[in-house]
């Protein structure tokens, strides 16, 4: 038997799969760490916490997997996007592992879209201006923490920190140097305008290499405890999101890949790099010839959990009190409603909104109340809200790659058959609810196979991922979506200039129980 470990390195967790030569999941780890927010808006991550986690991850599937001497071929790594980490001369970590969730950059990003040259260095980068991009973070990190910037010999990402320890060399894949928001797209090179107005220079930038680069030479130590033979072959990967439309299926042209989990996404992957002349959407670099184009968006899954605990605490104990699952109590007093709310619609920005409006003052608000409305309206209208919002990033993409002709959707949302069958609806699309365990730690497992040459090419992963549930739009609903989706579009454009006005009146008066209420 033939087997490769796909390491996910997460933002909260590290999730270690070892995979079968057909992509079956056989060994599972799931280690968490803890994600660092004592200042507002920071969010970090402690490296060698992380490091400890991919060493025991690594350990815990060789052992539970049984896996004999020559039968591992491979291991390789997702990991999230934007991490930033400062290295000294010697080699040690001069901060903590600075997230693509940590926002203390905010003020920087303004400036930079202000000035226009944002939108310049997006043309190259395809990286949105946004406090999540490292490029923007460096900036945050000149005027604020300028002596530590001056003593990084070394600026890298989470990836590189594991494999800098476990084979002591500075490499960064295409595809998480794409995100790093420093990396030109169309040169597969650092940005000359990037680096200069992030203050660095590439001396200090790790080695660039392609997602399929091999790295052997483990270090012995780390051999030794893993149970990893030293000559073994570590495919260096690339960034979750890109890897997560390869592990779903989404690689087809026209193949929409839609995630709505706790945040939620809307991908699909092109042949070559083009970016968005509005600069709404991001470019990432998957593999050859393998481009993902989408939007991340905030406002997913988190919104239905603050319905549910703001507007309906009692049925959520109830649920508790029967052990039903309060999501699933919820989606069935929604299914009472018909599809549109009785023209109740929702705007989902309660944590600001990334794609498709890129407003941090973004506040979220029911439209068209009547007496009539009940609660039961407003979970189905939040749930509709959610997914209108994801519909109009599918149209920015739609501008430039074309219509979609399907759907692979994927996250927490997926167990709830309503609201499955309403992304069907309103996006007017079949929707396929992929198979696929760790979709992310799979797209690295099969990029390491392409890798190794144990497939031809990467659209074999077609065979790994099963198909769960398929829906068809159901015209009776969508021609109802059609009507509202206008005016639900309309309004949004028409909130922007108040959302900054009520934005101001919240910091202005911030309610003490609440720290994360300006946040992105
Ligand atoms: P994460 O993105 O953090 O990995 P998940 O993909 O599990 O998390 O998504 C969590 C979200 O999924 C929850 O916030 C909730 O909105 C939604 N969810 C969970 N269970 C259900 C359910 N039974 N029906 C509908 N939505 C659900």
């Amino acid at each position: 038997m033939s087997y490769i470990i796909g390491v996910d390195l997460g933002t909260t967790s590290t999730k270690s799969v070892l995979f079968d030569e057909h992509g079956a999941p056989k060994a599972y780890s799931n280690i968490p760490y803890p994600l660092y927010q004592d200042a507002p808006d920071m969010a970090e991550e402690d490296p060698e916490e992380i490091f400890t986690a991919v060493i025991n991850g690594l350990t815990e599937v060789m052992r539970k997997g049984k896996v004999q001497p020559g039968e591992l071929k491979g291991v390789s790594f997702s990991a999230a996007m934007h991490s930033v980490i400062l290295m000294d001369e010697h080699n040690h970590p001069l901060t903590r592992v600075i997230t693509w969730a940590d926002n203390r950059a905010a003020k920087y990003a303004q400036e930079l879209k202000a000035s226009g040259v944002g939108a310049e260095i997006f043309k190259h980068t395809g990286v949105p201006t946004h406090p999540m991009s490292p490029l923007v973070k460096l900036i945050w990190l000149q005027n604020e923490h300028p002596d530590l910037l001056k003593q990084a010999k070394h600026i890298i990402g989470i990836k590189d920190y594991i494999l800098y320890r476990l084979f002591g060399r500075y490499v960064q894949d295409y595809s998480l140097a794409n995100a790093t928001g420093l990396f030109n797209i169309f040169t597969m090179d650092w940005d000359e305008q990037a680096l200069k107005v992030a203050g660095i220079t590439r001396q200090q930038l790790p080695e660039l290499v392609d997602t399929e680069y091999q790295i052997t030479g483990l270090d012995s130590a780390y051999a030794e405890v893993t149970g990893i033979a030293i000559d073994t072959p570590f495919i260096i990967g690339a960034s979750d999101g890109t890897l997560s439309n390869l592990g779903v299926n989404a690689l087809d042209p026209g193949v929409l890949a839609v995630t709505i989990g706790t945040s939620g996404a809307v991908r699909t992957v092109v042949d070559k790099p083009v970016v968005d002349p509005n600069g709404r959407l991001f470019t990432y670099y998957l593999a050859k010839d393998r481009w993902v184009v989408g939007g991340p968006v905030n406002n997913g899954g988190i919104v239905f959990r603050w319905v549910r605990d703001q507007l309906f605490a009692p049925e959520k104990i109830t649920a508790e009190q029967l052990n039903v699952d309060s999501y699933e109590l919820l989606t069935q007093i929604a299914a009472n409603i018909p599809a549109g709310s009785d023209g109740l619609l929702f705007h989902p920005y309660l944590g600001g909104e990334r794609a498709p409006i890129w407003n941090a003052n973004a506040r979220g608000s029911f439209f068209g109340l009547t007496r009539q409305h009940t609660r039961a309206h407003m979970v189905r209208a939040a749930l509709e809200g959610i997914v209108y919002n994801l519909y109009l990033v599918m149209l920015m993409i739609e501008g430039i790659t074309g219509k979609p002709k399907s759907i692979q959707a994927t996250g927490g949302f997926a167990r709830s058959e309503l609201w499955r069958q309403m992304l069907a609806d309103v996006f007017e699309q079949d929707v396929n609810i992929p198979q696929s365990f760790e979709s992310s730690a799979l797209g690295a497992a099969v990029l390491a196979m392409h890798s190794l040459n144990m497939i031809d090419d990467l659209a074999e992963v077609q065979k790994m991922v099963g198909v769960t549930n398929t829906h068809h739009p159901h015209e009776e609903n969508f021609m109802v979506y059609r009507e509202l989706l206008p005016i639900w579009i309309r309004l949004s454009r028409n909130l922007q200039g108040e959302y900054d006005s009520i934005a101001n009146f919240q910091r202005n008066h911030p309610n003490p129980n609440n720290h994360s209420a300006n946040q992105d």
